[in-house]
């Protein structure tokens, strides 16, 4: 089996999705989080999810969690899935230390949302081997695998990440190696504007959310989906489409940061633009 041994950094809810994932296709999982008790955790959030999906057919959950293994920092591995905050600098740490790790043949890849894989390539002695695997939330539940290649990652690389993503259940799409890639360059600016829509009292956030789901046929409505996603999160990646595509119609609105400033970072956190305690 091809990447038999995947290491996942960051154990938060995609980290924790991921390692779900990859340990529910037979491979075995090493799980570091740099934050005390995030992957138990991740842990606990796995066991809820697999606990769901058994009902429905899915694997045992015993022996999914019995392939993952916590790990004290970064391990050597097949493959490395970074999933730990947005945050370049710290991103670009963590490469720079599996550079050194991970054995020569092994597989670089990042599930930011937005942050451009040259960069966090050009932090390892191996940018042919370093690629964008940016899956969805809740891993689990949706299929896309966005597959990001930057300009020097190999034909190889490319392939090697697709068939894994297929092997996982979910289906491939390639995008371009420029910020927000074309899901967040797309799906970041409507969640902005549902959150200045709101600051400017356009309409109640429930009314807001009601319109988008039952006037787009969407699942969740914006401000919603922003919670799930984290405002933090949302944050970073608006900031990351603002200075990337230098065009002022990016920048974060102002009320997304009031929130990320008071610590209202969706549910994560209990509370952001609705309240889940
Ligand atoms: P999260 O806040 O739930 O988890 C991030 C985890 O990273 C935390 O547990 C934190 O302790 C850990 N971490 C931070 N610095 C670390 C370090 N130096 N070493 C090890 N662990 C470290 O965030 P998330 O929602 O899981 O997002 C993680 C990544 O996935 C981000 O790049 C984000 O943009 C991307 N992403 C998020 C979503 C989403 O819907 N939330 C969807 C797709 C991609």
């Amino acid at each position: 089996m091809r990447f038999a041994h995947v290491l996942v950094v960051g154990a938060g809810q995609m980290g924790a999705g991921i390692a779900q994932v990859i340990a529910s296709s037979g491979r075995r999982v090493s799980l570091h989080d740099s934050a005390p008790q995030a992957v138990e955790r991740g842990l606990e959030a796995m066991r809820r999810s697999l606990a769901k999906l058994a009902g429905k057919g899915g694997p045992d959950p015993d022996e999914v969690i019995g392939r993952i293994a916590p790990v004290g920092g970064i391990v050597s591995a097949d493959l490395m899935i970074e999933a730990v905050a947005e945050d370049e600098e710290i991103k670009r740490d963590i490469f720079r230390l599996a550079d050194r790790i991970l054995p020569p043949e092994a597989v670089l890849a990042s599930n930011t949302s937005s942050i451009p894989i040259a960069s966090l390539a050009a932090a390892t002695g191996r940018r042919e081997k370093v690629i964008g695997m940016h899956f969805f939330n809740p891993v689990p539940v949706l299929q896309l695998v966005e597959v990001v290649r930057a300009a020097e990652t190999s034909n190889e690389t490319a392939a090697a990440v697709v068939e894994l993503a297929r092997d996982l259940g979910k289906i491939p799409a390639e995008a371009r190696d420029v910020p927000g890639f074309v899901s967040n360059r797309i799906l970041m600016p409507f969640l902005n504007e549902a959150a200045y829509a709101l600051m400017q009292g356009v309409a109640e956030a429930e009314a807001i959310d009601t319109i988008a789901k039952l006037g787009f046929a969407h699942p969740m409505g914006p401000l919603a989906l922003a919670d799930l996603i984290g405002l933090d999160t949302c944050v970073a990646i608006m900031e990351v489409l603002h200075e990337g595509l230098g065009d002022a119609k990016y920048a974060p609105c102002p009320l997304l940061v009031e929130h990320v400033a008071a610590g209202r970072l969706g549910r994560k956190s209990g509370r952001g633009f609705f309240d889940y305690q």
